[in-house]
């Protein structure tokens, strides 16, 4: 049976004024509907955000610790459903079950963090000059919040915009991204359950140029937190900062792994393949360019493709790699692997759908290695945003470190070497918002900071940690005597 699903507006479910619904389907079975939704538009948008406006002061005037106890219950409500939403998570965005229950545990582990700091959130007590002058600081929430996601993390990246934002007291409005928003609702239905207050959380459905539109321009919102597309974010961004609101924009990447001739080839050809095909390489920290030392490039190139090709493509628990989300996006990957070959590079594996009963419509496609690729090339350069490798060799370690840097995007980067000098100058000088030694460049550790330099990323604003209490706080100065 198709699952119906509502806004959620001012404490209530309620469907768009517009009366128009959507349907997502299965990446892996296409033919198969897994939800419905509300196709909501401008106004819908409107009513969300007049709901958090009205909610906003009296949830900033509410005890930290008693904002922290609801997320601590949305967190455990969340968890309980853990195996439900798992499943969802597959059904409706494609990833392997083991991939989506890590995601889902993630975001409980966020509403569990935030939730243990609303203990420590409020600002600081300074010296002051005068003899009976109280200095303080205080941390006063910036007022509603506009969060804006994307499809490939849709459960972790709406939690972790909505976990520090409710924990600092903002009131919200979520608008996720049409394809896979079953996950993100989810969350809505927790705290709901959990007892969060009228108006304080709300999420609609519906397209970006229009909901979303609406979260960026409305005059009620006082900062937006957008992840998604360069196309799209650096559109957001202007719009946002020209009206005076606090924004943060999460982009594209176009992460490096930098392999030298110390490195122990097996392993390197491990982390590059793990951070190259992990989540059908849908992720904005994929590795999508391995930058190979010239006296381990044949050997790496090898190994690599041998990593791919034991890959097992397939749908949910059994296999290791999913489909894509969306024909589109199959469609955009194939479209790059055609591009590459036409620009000279070697296609050394994949390249294409894979053949079998198993695969039936859906939207799988090969893990695609390419050797002899130069980083000009356009799969050098331009997010692919599918399991597709592009493979460069370097003379030495010093045109490896210039070819990482020489690209538009900074997100994640990584190095594989034996040699702790190498190691120091690159996390030093790599153009990268996460630098890693010897790991591959994706996944993320909750409590650190997350952000890009150059176009992966607004440079002001960092996720996660205290930089996710840092963007929905202003800081006030108190001198009191
Ligand atoms: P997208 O830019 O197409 O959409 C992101 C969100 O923006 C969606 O909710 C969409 O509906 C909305 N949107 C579209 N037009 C809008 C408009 N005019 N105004 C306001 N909102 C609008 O991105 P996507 O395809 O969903 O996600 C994939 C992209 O996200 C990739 O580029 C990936 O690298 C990036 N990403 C970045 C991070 C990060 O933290 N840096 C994390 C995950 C994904």
């Amino acid at each position: 049976m198709t699952e119906r699903y509502q806004n959620y507006v001012d404490g209530e479910w309620i469907d768009a004024q517009t009366n128009e619904t959507f349907e997502t389907t299965d990446p892996a079975a296409p033919a198969e509907v897994v939800a419905e939704y509300q196709q909501s538009d401008e106004a819908d948008a409107e009513a969300a955000v007049e709901a958090a406006a009205a909610a906003q002061d009296e949830w900033a005037e509410t005890p930290a610790p008693q904002r922290g106890a609801i997320l601590r219950e949305a967190g455990s409500i969340l968890a309980d459903r853990k195996d439900e939403l798992t499943d969802l998570l597959t059904r409706e965005e494609g990833k392997t079950h083991a991939e989506a229950g890590g995601e889902v545990q993630r975001a409980v582990d966020i509403f569990y963090y935030y939730a243990e700091k609303t203990r420590d959130l409020g600002g600081t007590v300074k010296s002051a000059s005068g003899p009976r002058t109280n200095l303080y600081t205080v941390d006063e929430p910036v007022g509603v919040a506009g969060l804006i996601t994307p499809w490939n993390y849709p459960i972790a990246i709406p939690a972790w915009k909505l976990a520090p934002a409710l924990a600092t007291g903002n009131a919200v409005v979520l608008k996720p991204a049409k394809v896979a928003p079953g996950v993100a609702v989810a969350l809505f239905e927790a705290l709901d359950e959990a007892g969060l207050p009228d108006g304080v959380a709300n999420v609609v459905t519906g397209p970006g140029s229009t909901v979303g539109n609406t979260l960026v321009t409305h005059e009620d919102v006082d900062a937006v937190s957008f992840t998604g597309s360069g196309e799209v974010g650096h559109m957001v961004y202007d719009q946002a900062t020209d009206d005076g609101k606090r924004v943060q924009t999460e982009l594209g990447g176009k992460n490096p792994t930098v392999v030298t001739d110390s490195a122990d080839v097996e392993e390197a050809a491990e982390i590059v393949a793990n951070g190259a095909f992990g989540v059908t390489g849908q992720a904005c920290t994929a590795c999508s360019r391995a930058i190979v030392h010239t006296d381990v490039y044949d050997e790496f190139v090898e190994r690599v493709v041998d990593q791919a090709e034991s890959i097992e493509i397939g749908p949910g628990d059994e296999y290791d790699m999913g489909p894509q989300v969306t024909e589109s996006e199959l469609e955009g990957t194939l479209d790059y692997i055609e591009v590459a070959e036409r620009e000279g590079a070697t296609l050394e594996t994949g390249g294409g759908q894979p053949d079998g009963d198993r695969f039936g419509d859906g939207y799988y496609v090969e893990p695609t290695v390419f050797s002899g690729v130069d980083n000009d090339f356009r799969i050098a350069q331009e997010e692919v945003f599918g399991p597709v490798l592009a493979v460069i060799e370097v003379e030495d370690f010093e045109a490896g470190l210039a070819a990482a840097n020489d690209v538009q995007y900074g997100l994640s980067a990584s190095v594989v070497t034996d040699d702790h000098t190498e190691a120091e100058r690159f996390v030093r000088e790599v153009e990268a918002g996460v630098a890693k030694v010897n790991a591959k460049t994706t996944g993320l550790e909750l409590h650190v900071p997350f952000g890009g330099f150059k176009r992966s990323s607004s440079e002001t604003w960092r996720e996660q940690g205290d930089a996710g209490i840092d963007f929905y706080t202003i800081e006030k100065t108190v001198y009191d005597g």
